[in-house]
């Protein structure tokens, strides 16, 4: 008797600094509490660039990818709420313990045992993954899959950072890339003031960002026009942190929204002073995810995408790392 086994195609990474490689891996089956998916797109994160650095810890080898949007095709046991074609999202939190003092009070963004989508399990660079289901997310009809992709951690992970800027009004935004092109609409639609600082002459990340909205685009050595009330960091460069400090006004907060960051240099008291405060987004709850699609139903948020097929990853990667993409860069296996 012959037995067929059904095989997924995905992109490997087997070790920090190396370049992701094609693979075939049998497919994966659903344990209870877990689906199959079958990836129709996933974004590409910086974070995914930090896994392929070796900046963050994983579990190598891996299959990167953390905003992953699929249709359910199996269903482990012991899953309620799903159904076989319901299209779901996935996001960086892939799991987390239940039972740890965070978890216990509504912050399973800081879980002691969690795991992370694409870098300690197996993610979305792939035709086919699977996710545990309590983590995962419908995803409103209005978005296609491409563009819901980038939803799934530049907007989910910026709406936590953009929570944490408080009730702020005029609102800076350092580095505009897949996750500022985002928030800054959700900010505009709230009726705030957005500050996009790019790196230094890039003119046409300045007039996307006014294209979205923004009141000011300028360089992150710049100064903005007024002060601000708070400012957001999606750039992992540490020297921004003083210069953003120095950006706000008296009680304004710098939100450090990177996983990963070079080092802060050191700076005067004086520019803390005031009741300044910085402070770091970590991960997202599921609250946060259920939250923010509803917010960006509402606000008719558009992404911005440019998509890569699945062999095509390490190109991706080197067009997020290189500043070259324009919005978000999306994995898409069907391409
Ligand atoms: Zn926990
Ligand atoms: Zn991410």
């Amino acid at each position: 008797m012959q037995i067929s086994i059904m095989m997924m195609r995905a992109m490997q990474l087997d070790g920090p600094g190396k370049p992701l490689r094609p693979v075939e891996r049998p497919m994966p089956e659903p344990k209870p509490g877990e689906l199959l998916i079958e990836v129709a797109a996933c974004g590409v994160c910086r974070t995914d660039l930090h896994v392929a650095d070796g900046e963050i810890p994983a579990h190598y080898p891996i299959i990167p990818g953390h905003e992953i949007v699929g249709r359910v095709v199996e269903i482990g046991s012991d899953v309620e709420g799903f159904a076989l074609g319901d299209r779901v999202g996935v996001p960086w939190l892939g799991h987390s313990c239940g039972v740890c003092p965070y978890c216990r009070s509504g912050r399973e963004n800081l879980c002691d045992e969690p795991e992370f989508t694409g870098c300690t399990r197996d993610g979305g660079y792939t035709t086919h993954a699977v996710a545990d289901a309590r983590y995962c997310f419908p995803i409103p009809t209005s978005f296609s899959d491409i563009a819901a992709a980038p939803l799934l951690c530049a907007g989910l992970i910026g709406w936590r950072a953009l929570r944490l800027a408080g009730d702020a009004q005029r609102i800076g935004l350092y580095g505009f890339g897949a996750a500022a092109h985002i928030i800054a609409q959700v900010a505009h639609w709230q009726k705030r003031e957005v500050y996009a600082f790019t790196k230094p002459g890039d003119v046409a990340g300045q007039a996307f960002a006014r294209s979205l909205g923004c009141a000011w685009a300028g360089a992150s050595d710049e100064m903005p026009p007024l002060p601000l009330d708070a400012a957001i960091l999606f750039a992992p460069v540490g020297a921004l942190v003083p210069a953003a400090l120095k950006a706000v006004a008296k009680g304004g907060r710098v939100v450090c929204a990177g996983i990963h960051m070079s080092d802060i240099p050191a700076f005067p008291y004086a520019d803390l002073w005031g009741e300044r405060t910085i402070c770091s987004v970590a991960n997202l709850t599921r609250e946060d995810g259920n939250s923010f699609f509803e917010i960006a139903e509402r606000a008719k948020i558009e992404t911005t995408t440019q998509p890569f097929g699945l062999e095509d990853a390490n190109a991706a990667l080197a067009a997020v790392r290189n500043g070259e993409v324009k919005g978000a860069a999306v994995i898409v296996p069907g391409l």
